[in-house]
């Protein structure tokens, strides 16, 4: 992230220690100043003075000697001094000796000058005798306020100008310190923790000697614990993740199986409902059931269907004679053979004990009975055997035709074949008969 120049640490720190330097260094420039302006015209005045003194002797030998030509060279030699504005030598009788008088300084700070510097005493140095102390005249000098005051502005302007300079190699020596000491150091930890891969933070972060044991080499180790937690909380995640995974995929592998077992039980359930045990043929029940549904399907297409009920003779006595065993098995080929001579559509079921109802869709009254005919001809073929006994039988069929004899419908098709089938038992056995 690019920050702007106000947004840096350094440069901030910069501002606000060059302003309260630049303020305390005004505060003390202004002290040193007023301090300044306090001794300025004490110290001038003492320096002049001292100046004019120097000069007494021979002033005093000019007034003494009357000598205008020693007072002018007195008077010009202290008016040399830029300071003394008016020089004048006097006599006790106030005549003036020789006396030298200037214009005053010329500053655009006259205002300010004469606020500061109003003061019009001039300096009068008394001249005695030489060898007594008798006084025989003085010398008067006025000094000139506006160039003192020009001198003491110049003089406070370089005070000024020196303390802001100093603060200005100040602050840049502080940007450069504060630069190299906190800021750089910090982009530089910001930009290691910018490096840090958050999927895998294992980088340790590293500050100079410099910042080891301070502030910053205390956040960098912080920093780098967080990261090993950091680390460690991914690692707890990632094997939580996995177990989840692989908890997840025993649960998929276990429904699956359950599914897969569920399914071969329905399919199970299914099949002992529907169908017979001993024959695999459908039961009664379910002979109803797609028996009704089917008969629907042959009314709406107006298709004849007909349905046999077929009864083993003398079943009992194949029991009696033969044993049970036998019984089933003659009940099992008798299913065989009905299932290999009927069509795949036509619906075989074991209606009761040795009685099987066929339900022949799509079909004359003339084929049903040729087919059933064929069915008895094939039974009496067949020969059962078990324990090395055999058997022979036959079977009577009763069939009933819809919409001849009857509705479409199934308990009605049934009746009416029962009846035809009890006619054929009166009749002989071993035959089929039509319903009326
Ligand atoms: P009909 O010619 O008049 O039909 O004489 P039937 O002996 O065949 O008839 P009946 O009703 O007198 O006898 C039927 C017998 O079938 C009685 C019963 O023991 C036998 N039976 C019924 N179900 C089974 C079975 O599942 N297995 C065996 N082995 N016999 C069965
Ligand atoms: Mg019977
Ligand atoms: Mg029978």
């Amino acid at each position: 992230m690019k920050l702007r120049l106000r947004d840096h640490i350094w440069f901030n720190q910069t501002i606000y220690t060059l302003s309260v330097t630049f303020i305390l260094g005004l505060f003390f420039a202004s002290a040193t100043i007023t301090l300044d302006l306090l001794d300025e015209q004490v110290s001038t005045r003492k320096h002049a003075e001292k100046m004019v003194n120097a000069m007494r002797y021979q002033a005093a030998q000019a007034v003494f000697n009357i000598d205008p030509l020693l007072a002018e060279k007195v008077a010009k030699g202290l008016s040399e001094y830029e300071l003394f504005q008016h020089v004048y030598i006097i006599d006790d009788l106030g005549t003036y000796l020789y006396k030298i008088e200037r214009a005053p300084y010329q500053s655009y700070l006259s205002g300010l000058s004469e606020l500061l510097f109003n003061c019009d005493t001039p300096i009068v140095v008394p001249l005695t005798y030489p060898g007594s102390k008798i006084e025989i005249g003085n010398i008067e000098v006025h000094l000139d306020n506006y160039l003192v005051a020009e001198k003491f502005f110049q003089r406070a302007f370089r005070t000024i100008i020196g303390s802001l300079f100093q603060n200005m190699i100040l602050s840049i020596c502080l940007l450069i310190l504060f630069y190299y000491t906190l800021t750089r150091p910090l982009m530089n930890l910001g930009c290691q923790v910018n490096e840090i891969d958050p999927n895998n933070p294992t980088k340790k972060l590293v500050v100079g000697n410099l910042h080891s044991k301070n502030e910053l080499g205390v956040i960098t180790s912080l920093l780098n614990q967080l990261l090993v937690r950091l680390k460690d909380v991914q690692n707890k995640h990632k094997r939580a993740e996995q177990e989840l995974i692989n908890q997840n995929d025993t649960l998929d592998f276990m429904v699956k199986e359950r599914t897969v077992e569920l399914r071969d039980m329905n399919n199970k359930l299914n099949l002992l409902a529907t169908t017979d045990p001993l024959t695999g043929l459908y039961n009664r029940r379910f002979l109803f059931e797609i028996g009704t549904k089917r008969l629907h399907q042959m009314q709406r297409d107006q298709h004849s269907v007909a349905v046999m009920m077929c009864d083993i003779d003398h079943f009992k006595q194949v029991n009696d004679n033969f044993g049970h065993a036998m019984g089933d098995k003659v009940l099992q080929g008798v299913a065989e053979c009905f299932s290999s001579i009927i069509r795949k559509d036509d619906i075989l079921a074991r209606y009761g004990g040795e009685e099987f109802v066929i339900l022949l869709s799509e079909i004359s009254p003339k084929d049903a009975q040729a087919l059933g005919e064929r069915l008895c001809r094939n039974l009496n073929d067949m020969v059962f055997t078990h324990a090395d006994k055999s058997v022979k039988i036959s079977v009577s069929i009763g069939l009933s035709v819809a919409p001849i004899h009857c509705n479409y419908d199934i308990n009605a098709l049934i009746n009416t074949a029962d009846m035809a089938l009890y006619k054929a038992k009166e009749l002989g056995r071993n035959r089929l008969e039509i319903a009326n």
